[in-house]
């Protein structure tokens, strides 16, 4: 378990009118329910939305993700569905699944130089060549269906956004998901985009140094890649430097954590409430 002290000191209270939001949107959750997935032979894999640039993959549903920091979640990928991701990254048509990303390789030097993010920071993480890669040329060759009910979201995991950018996702889907799963972790590089404050209910804005302040103005909850802490973090359990600073110590996965739920999180009963655990940081070359 997580030191309560270090991850769950009050942060300043969430504005009145954003709690009104919360609740109204929660009350707008009490939807009919799907029909329950009995009898539903699963496949691993399903669509879950789907645009003229992108689809939305979720897998994980037979065969748990061997994702080591993660742990076994269900996982979101947000494909462009133009070009295989290998190539995407190459033209730069990956701005259709992940929009302005600092960590695209398109735009990864020039931001370096420009200081928009800190040095010896890495470009994307994502290996491209290997589920991506395989997700989408199984999704070319029609090898997916449509999810059949949202009920086989019920008491998983999500990660939403093991690639692209989860704000593509339509949010009443995003809010769909996370009324019926367990818990849920969700990173968006977009937050900037007054269009996409809705999300800061369930993601964390991505954030660093540079901008960790501007996205505390815009209210949310921050995922940020720095040097240090800046007094209102925490850092990341699953960062390496945790573990260093834990030996002898279970490694903690996102699966147990949780932390990085945006401004609401689950509670022991299932509910959606506000989350008040701090901000979280990790090391630029974690
Ligand atoms: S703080 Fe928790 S949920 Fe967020 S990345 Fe680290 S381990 Fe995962």
């Amino acid at each position: 378990m997580l030191n309560a002290e270090t991850y769950f000191v009050p942060t300043p209270a969430i504005p009145a009118s954003d709690k009104l939001a919360i609740a109204q949107f929660r009350k707008a959750l009490k939807q009919p329910k799907a029909p329950q997935a009995k009898n539903i032979k699963l496949d691993n894999t399903y669509i879950l939305h789907e645009t003229a640039t992108v689809v939305v993959l979720a897998s994980g549903f037979t065969k748990p993700s061997a994702n080591a920091k993660t742990g076994p979640m269900i996982q979101i990928w947000i494909l462009n569905k133009a070009e295989n991701p290998m190539e995407s990254v190459l033209s730069g048509s990956d701005s259709n699944n992940c929009l302005n990303c600092f960590f695209r390789p398109a735009l990864f030097h020039d931001a370096l130089q420009q200081g928009l993010i800190p040095q010896g920071s890495k470009r994307c993480y994502v290996n491209k060549s290997k589920a991506p890669r395989s997700l989408w040329v199984k999704f070319t060759k029609g090898g997916y269906t449509a999810l059949p009910s949202i009920e086989l979201f019920r008491h998983k995991s999500v990660r939403f956004g093991a690639y692209g950018e989860p704000v593509l996702i339509p949010l009443e889907i995003v809010a769909s998901i996370v009324d019926v799963a367990k818990m849920h972790t969700g990173y968006t590089h977009d937050w900037r985009n007054p269009l996409r404050s809705g999300y800061k209910r369930f993601f964390m804005a991505s954030t660093m140094e540079s901008d960790y302040a501007e996205a505390k103005r815009l209210g949310w909850r921050a995922f940020s890649v720095a040097t240090q802490s800046n007094g209102a973090d925490s850092l990341c359990p699953a960062s390496h430097e945790f573990r260093a600073a834990h030996p002898g110590r279970k490694p903690i996965q996102c699966i147990d954590c949780g932390l990085c739920s945006g401004l609401s999180r689950k509670d022991s009963h299932g509910q959606l409430i506000e989350n008040r655990a701090r901000d979280i940081f990790i090391p630029a070359h974690a």
